[in-house]
This record gives structure tokens, sequence and C-alpha cells, in this order.
């Protein structure tokens, strides 16, 4: 006796036995129920869910004799010579063979004439997007108006390429991919029926790899029993080596090992977890797609809720992503992402697959935590504002508890008067350790602008007495000028004068800020504005903009108490806005900040990658 694969064997016979698809399902049967079933029916879908099955139960249903609610019986004659391929009135077409205009005539000539024995003709048209234009077209009229004992099935895995005309002279059912858990279930009832064993790692491994299509899941299924051992008592069971083997997959769990290692930076376990998959025979290229694509699972974990809705998997392999994908910053994923993103597609065209994978993890166990640059220049504001508060030896707005306390702490120096000592007495304590830290390595940043230290701890001094409860030191001319808000004479020579004491009151608010304006060259003003103009553009990025600007702008005005604004320009600025800074000059200006280098230097990192553009502004 030939031998049925279980493709064939297992194939739905009635509206029951279909796996998944229960929204089509039930708005057939209940057309079928109440009389309503269109005379032209489409349904669309990837490969192996079902939609010539459908079309053959729903071609049964109609012509089914039975009384009873429920069609088709699967007992009369009219359903017996279906499921046997025998009934004259159901006309089987394969669209990609008989696509020509020649063969719909035919077929209209044919269905002209009343059903032989049974209730309806009924033809079925698979992968109809296969047909001619004029092919198409001769149908359009007959579907328009089809006969009253004609029904038009339509199958096809390429819905866009089904003409509009088509399309909407027909009724459209859209056939999911079946999901991870009814695939497992439906697979595992197999087995079980067939008298196999088959372990959890393996059916899920061929289930993932089925994506979706109950016919690609058990053909491979089918290929499993036959290769599975068969023990004395006759019991054949499929283990995960098997699998592994035979499809060349991998197990989940090999893809967990590999992102903890890689999230650790153990490049070592990498390499080892790599080597034994690569004993196993495994093809890379797709090794590394199916590496991508926990990623990704990682990578939705990450930013979604209702992860479960985007990554088809078993529920135990979900939870153990959320886990691991709760360890680690959005952008360290991000980036692993990429990286494995450019590994896949190097190894394309790579001579030998192995060695560009290896190195791809080389690259992804470097990369280690990546911190978005808006927290790393808030970590930066925080630890110059702490620096500042000791050196001045006052505390801080910025800076809260911790050096407060070191104030406290120590006796030898008393609360406030003596930390307005002269400018030059102002001496780094030895347990100011934190201060100098980030002053040796703002130095180092500040290159451009050696002095700003010194001044930094020269105006610093005179400030603080006068500064009362942390507003700005009231300037000489400063008070009979702010009339209630009312435009003020602010004159060049004052913006001039005050030009340091402003710089300084940034600096108490937003530390980077004021570093950042000490590299400008001589502010002026200019009709209600005050420029700001640098010399490199590579200064001023951050700076100007939008959130940071607006900060300025109302520094500034709080500050000189007059109504102004503020523009920050460069000379690369200029030319940027006649003719368009080229992305690449504008990354390498960001990438030479002094900010962005003070903060690699300072957490000892290295920038991996900087995105500019509307997008991200
Ligand atoms: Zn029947």
């Amino acid at each position: 006796m030939s031998y049925l694969v279980l493709a064939r064997k297992w194939r739905p016979q009635n509206f029951h036995d279909v796996v998944g698809q229960q929204p089509v399902v039930r708005t057939l049967q209940n057309a079928l129920r109440r009389q309503r079933v269109a005379h032209a029916m489409l349904f669309s879908g990837v490969r192996g869910v079902g939609k010539t099955t459908l079309a053959r139960i729903m071609a049964k249903a109609l012509n089914c004799e039975s009384e009873a609610e429920e069609v088709p019986c699967n007992v009369c004659a009219s359903c017996r010579e279906i499921t046997a391929g025998t009934a004259v009135d159901l006309k089987e077409i394969d669209g990609a063979s008989n696509r020509g205009i020649q063969e719909i005539r035919e077929l209209k000539e044919n269905i002209r004439f009343f059903p032989g024995s049974r209730r309806y003709k009924i033809v079925i048209i698979d992968e109809v997007h296969m047909l001619t234009a004029e092919a198409f077209n001769a149908l359009l009229k007959t579907l328009e108006e089809p006969p009253e004992h004609v029904y038009f099935m339509f199958a096809t895995t390429e819905l866009h390429k089904v003409p509009i005309t088509i399309l909407s002279r027909c009724q459209r059912y859209e056939l999911k991919r079946v999901d991870f858990d009814t695939l497992s279930r439906f697979f595992a009832k197999i087995a079980s029926a067939e008298e196999v064993t088959i372990s959890p790692a393996a059916l899920e491994m061929i289930v993932r790899e089925a994506d979706g299509s109950v016919r690609d899941g058990l053909s491979l299924l089918d290929q499993m029993f036959s290769f599975a051992a068969q023990d004395s008592a006759g019991t054949v069971t499929v283990q995960d080596e098997d699998v592994v083997q035979v499809l060349g997959l991998v197990d989940r769990r090999v893809f967990v090992t590999l992102a903890e290692a890689v999230l650790a930076g153990d490049l070592a376990r990498c390499l080892e977890v790599l080597e034994e998959t690569y004993l196993l025979g495994v093809d890379l290229k797709r090794f590394s797609d199916d590496l991508l694509g926990f990623f990704r699972a990682l990578m939705i974990c990450k930013t979604t809720e209702d992860a479960a809705r985007l990554v088809d998997v078993a529920a135990q392999d979900l939870t153990i992503m959320q886990e691991i994908a709760a360890g680690v910053s959005k952008e360290t994923l991000y980036q692993l992402f990429q990286i494995f993103m450019q590994g896949a597609e190097e190894l394309r065209y790579a001579g030998q697959p192995r060695l560009a994978l290896e190195m791809t993890f080389v690259r992804a166990s470097q990369v280690g935590e990546v911190m978005p640059a808006a927290e790393l220049a808030a970590r930066l504001d925080k630890l110059i504002a702490a620096s500042a508060g000791l050196v001045a030896g006052r505390p801080d707005p910025l800076a809260a508890e911790p050096q407060k306390k070191t104030v406290k702490n120590d006796p030898a120096r008393p609360p406030a008067p003596p930390a307005r000592p002269g400018p030059e007495t102002v001496v780094r304590e030895p347990e100011e350790r934190l201060a100098s830290a980030v002053d040796s390595v703002s130095q180092a940043a500040m290159a451009a602008a050696p002095e700003a230290l010194q001044e930094t701890a020269a105006e610093r001094p005179e400030q603080a007495p006068d500064s009362g409860a942390g507003r700005p030191a009231p300037q000489p001319q400063a008070p009979q000028e702010k009339g209630g808000g009312v435009v003020v004479e602010l004159k060049q020579r004052d913006v001039l004068r005050e030009w340091q004491g402003f710089v300084a009151y940034v600096k108490e608010r937003k530390p980077w800020m004021a570093q950042t304006l000490r590299l400008c060259n001589s502010p002026h003003l200019e009709e209600g504005k005050l420029m700001v103009r640098f010399d490199n553009p590579a200064d001023c990025t951050l700076l100007s903009q939008g959130d940071n600007l607006k900060a300025l702008t109302t520094y500034a005005q709080d500050f000189f108490q007059a109504e102004l604004y503020m523009e920050i320009c460069s000379l690369a600025c200029e030319v940027s806005e006649a003719d368009g800074a080229s992305p690449r000059q504008e990354r390498r200006a960001l990438a030479a900040e002094p900010l962005v280098q003070t903060v690699t230097e300072i957490f000892d990192g290295k920038v991996v990658g900087i995105r500019t553009g509307p997008k991200f502004r």
C-alpha cells in the first residue's frame, strides 16, 4: 500500500478540523446557515494555511445532500465524491498552468450548462494571480453576474497581483499564519496519533521552522518521523539532536546562552557555543538569521508591554526572553541588533562564513552597556555640579545631599565664612577627590580655553557671598533697569562687562552649558538679540538645539533682566544654512563636541554611533 504523506492524511475534511483561522471558518459557516454565500470568493494567505482546503470544504458544504445543520456531512454521495476527487461538478483549475484566455473561454462554455447530478457547479482556481490580464478580463463579466448554479472560489498567495477589478467582485477571506501554540498542539496531537514520541524542544523547533504554515510543518514532521530511531518495542522517538541534524535547526536554548554571553561580554563562551553549533553541521547563514530574529524578539520584549502579540513563541520562552531583556538597556539591544544585522549581511558574501560570524561576536561582545547621550549629559551635569559645590565650599543647588555631608563631616572647616577667601586661596583639598577628578577631566576637555577653570575658581568666591538664595548676583544697574518686565535698555558694554557673571550664573544651573559658553568669542548685542558666536561649529552643536537654546534664553532673560533672545552662531552654521552641511560633517562635528569628549573620558567609553537628522532632534 502506498504511503500517504501526513499533509494529505491530515487534510481537514470539515470546518471543525481546520487548524486556526477561526474568524474565517465562522464567517463561512454563518454564511452557509443563513444562505448568504457569495458566488465568488477569494482566499488569500501564505502557503499551507488552508486556502484550497477551505475552498474544498465550502464546495462540499454547498453540494452536501445532508439535511443536518452542520455541513458537510462527509457521508453523502456528493461529499464522498469530492473527498475522493471524482466529483464531476467540481472543477479544480491550477491557475499557474491554465492561465490563458483560451482556458477561461472553455471554462465559461462549460459553466453555461446546469450541473449533472449535484445542485451547483463549483470552480476552484488555485494560484489565481497567475492568470493573464486577458484571462482576468474574460472572467469579469461572469463574476459580475454569475449564473445561479455556479460558485467561483479563488485561492492566491499573492493578493496584490490580482487585479482590483477581480477583487471588487469577490468576497475576500484573508487567512493568517497559524500561531505557535495552535500549531504546537496540532503537531503534538498528530505525533501521538501516529504513535511517535517527540521531545518538547524538537517539537518547538519544527513549529518555529514551519513559520505559521501547517503544510510546511507537516512535511517536516513527516521527515522527522521517518528519520527517528525505533526501539525494540516499536516506539519511534524524535530527539532534539535529530531535528538539529536533519533540518539544520538550532535549539532556542543555544540563542539564550549566546545572548547571555554576549550581554555579559563573555567572548570565550560565545566562541565555545559557536564551535559546538558549527560541529553540529548547522547552516551558518540560517543560524545568523535566526539569531537576528532572537534579538528582534528581545527588543520587542524590551519595548512593548504586550510582547506575546508580536513574538510568536512558546510562553516559557517568552518569559525567558523578557527576563533577559529586562536586564539590559534598549540602546544596548539596538546596538547589538545593528551588529548582528551587519553580521548577517556580511555572512551572505563571506568566503568563510564561520570567521565572519566569529568576528561579529567579537564586535558584539564589546558593546557593553550603551547609554543615551542625554542620560550621560545629565550624569555629567550632576558630577560637575557636585564638584563645583565642593570647590566653592558651599552647597550647590544641583548637587543635593552627598557633598553637603562632606562639608559637615569636616571638623577643620567651619560652615560658611572660610568658604569665601580670596580668589587665589581656593585650592583643592585632598578629600575633594571627586571634584578634582572632574576638574582634571574638564581641564583636558577645555584645552581650547585653559583659563576657564582658573576663572571659575576666581569668580566663585566673589559670587558666593552676594548671590543670596541662589539668585544671580545683582548687577549695579540691573535694579533700576527692571521695570516690571518692561523692555530695558541693555548696552553692548553691559553685556561684555557682565558676561563672566552670566556664565557663572549658567554654571550653577547647567554646568556643561557654561563650559560651552566659555568657548564663545565675544558675545554681542544686536537688535534685542544676544548673538553668541563660535569659531568652531562643533562647540555649539548641542547648545543650539531647541530645548537647550530655550533654557539658555531663559537664563539670559533672568540674568540681564531684559527681553532678549539668544542666537547661537558659528562660521559653519552660516555655511550650512547657505549650502547645507553634509550629514557626515555634522556627525564629525558632534563627535568633536567637547561635552561628548569629556563624557567619554569620564566614563571611559567610546562613541559607537551618532544619529542626526530631523528625526532625532
Ligand atoms: Zn454530505
